[in-house]
């Protein structure tokens, strides 16, 4: 079928049946001429909101420009000036949300298609050379604790002004989410060792299995170790739980748990991995974010047969990006909505058999802004389950502030930081990322480590 200039070029996607039972990616990427195509859609308007609907403010017109014109090296350029991991944002981001959201062809038609021109220039920039070096002159040590987004864009503008950077990860790889959570189905993982090999490159020392707050303090990085500077980005990997009667019950898990032990610890091949995953016939999964996303297509692709959601309010109120709502449903996930979960039911030997559920009708909005879900009477069922995972939400990990002294957190357990330096309470200290916002996206993470970044140079610079 022709594609209509109003229309966003479609992305090509693996075929769903397909798909849904192995881990290879399932948006394939646009052609040469499917870019040229879609850049030839942007207005380059006089005033380009879409811009202002990106939280680093990538110069959209412009590198949508410069690919229309077909010079991908300048695209390229003018992407990463702003965006430190396009290949991975042009594939993450909430663009529906974000840029596209503002996009003035929305008036009319469908948006340009800024996330997956993202990830054409940026997939194109990885066939390329890498071009930046970096030379250690400088003597100030840097640490950034976490390898996640924050950490990884963080250490590489100090890298490149001649820092000694290091980064210190609690696991046995970098990447943080990007490794352990998000599938490789969605983000191929050759994408992020890319990043990774680009920071390793201008002489980043990234240093795994060591947690600060247990290896070594904080306090330490600055004392024995010499470090001028500190950044935290330690994420926020500590799973929330429902509270609910059988949540201890053996096929219960939560999310980061399932989705760590299939994509960092290699759970989907079982013939070579340490760690057992065991999928039944019959997963469901309580949440409906990214994160509930990813556990219920991965548990498609470790072989459940039904592999459902089960979220409390409506689709109107999922916060999953839309692509993977519209994947999930093509690849045969179920979803129950407005469906609250009340106790996990167990048989003798300990195993979850039914999930007990009531169904909600919507009511006036909550503190969230999002209609309240409302139970409705005598409508209680149980749907038959061999496993319950749950992805209802993350909060940092409070390991370090318990660890180090005149860290100052709120009250949900973030750490309280600048928000334009991301300097923490204690001096030279800086933070940003999930540690800060609380579970937000790789675009915001990646934007705070830029900004600290920044403001590390100039406090190193002011101290002489
Ligand atoms: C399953 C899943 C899917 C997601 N999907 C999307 C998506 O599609 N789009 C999107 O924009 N966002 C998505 N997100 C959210 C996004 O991944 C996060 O917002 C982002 O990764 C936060 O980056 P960060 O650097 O702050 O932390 P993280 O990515 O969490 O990285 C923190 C790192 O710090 C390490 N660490 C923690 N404590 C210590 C310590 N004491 N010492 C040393 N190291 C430590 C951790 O091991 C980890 O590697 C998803 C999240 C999840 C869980």
């Amino acid at each position: 079928m022709p594609i209509k200039r109003a229309d966003k070029t479609p992305m090509p996607v693996r075929e769903a049946q397909q798909r849904a039972h192995d881990f290879i990616e399932v948006n394939e990427g646009y052609t040469k001429a499917h870019a040229a195509f879609e850049a030839e859609r942007c207005l380059r308007c006089q005033d380009p909101v879409c811009v202002g609907g990106c939280p680093v403010n990538v110069p959209i017109p412009e590198f949508i420009h410069a690919v229309a014109m077909g010079d991908m090296a300048g695209a390229a350029e003018i992407l990463r000036s702003a965006n430190p991991l396009p290949a991975i944002c042009g594939r993450v981001c909430p663009q529906e949300s974000q840029c596209e959201a503002e996009c003035s062809m929305t008036q009319r038609f469908s948006p340009v298609a800024i996330g997956h021109l993202e990830r054409f220039v940026a997939d194109w920039e990885r066939t390329q050379p890498p071009s930046v070096q970096a030379k250690i002159t400088r003597t100030e040590k840097i640490a950034i604790i976490g390898a996640g987004p924050s950490g990884l864009v963080c250490a590489g503008p100090p890298a490149r002004l001649g820092y000694p950077v290091t980064i210190y990860e609690a696991l046995h790889a970098a990447g943080g989410v990007l490794r352990y959570g998000i599938p490789e189905f969605r983000l191929p993982k050759q994408v992020l060792d890319w990043e990774i090999g680009l920071l390793k490159s201008m002489g980043v020392e990234i240093v795994c299995n060591v947690i600060i707050g247990k290896t070594l303090t904080l306090d330490e990085l600055f004392g024995k170790m010499g470090y001028a500077a500190v950044f935290i980005g330690t994420g926020a990997g500590l799973p929330q739980f429902l509270g609910i009667p059988g949540e201890n019950l053996n096929g219960v898990m939560s999310a980061n748990e399932f989705l760590t032990r299939v994509n960092l610890m290699g759970g989907y091949d079982p013939d070579t991995a340490d760690t057992p995953v065991k999928v039944g016939k019959r997963m469901a999964v309580i949440g409906a974010g990214n994160t509930a996303m990813d556990a219920v297509r991965t548990s498609m692709r470790m072989g459940a047969e039904k592999a459902m959601v089960v979220y409390r309010r409506s689709d109107k109120e999922m916060s999953a990006r839309v692509e993977e709502y519209h994947h999930a449903m093509e690849e045969g996930v179920e979803f129950h909505w407005l469906t609250n979960p009340l106790e996990i039911q167990g048989n003798a030997e300990g195993w979850a058999t039914g999930l007990k559920c009531q169904k909600m009708t919507l009511g006036e909005p909550d503190a969230s802004g999002r209609a309240r879900p409302v139970p409705i009477p005598d409508s209680e069922f149980v749907l038959p389950v061999d496993n319950v995972i749950l992805a209802i939400g993350t909060t940092p990990n409070p390991l370090l502030t318990r660890t180090t002294s005149g860290l100052l957190t709120n009250k949900k357990g973030c750490l309280v930081a600048d928000e334009k330096t991301g300097l923490t309470s204690k001096a030279l200290v800086f933070a940003g990322g999930d540690a800060v916002t609380g579970a937000a996206t790789v675009i915001l993470a990646a934007g705070a480590g830029k900004r600290a970044a920044q403001a590390i140079h100039e406090a190193l610079e002011a101290r002489g």
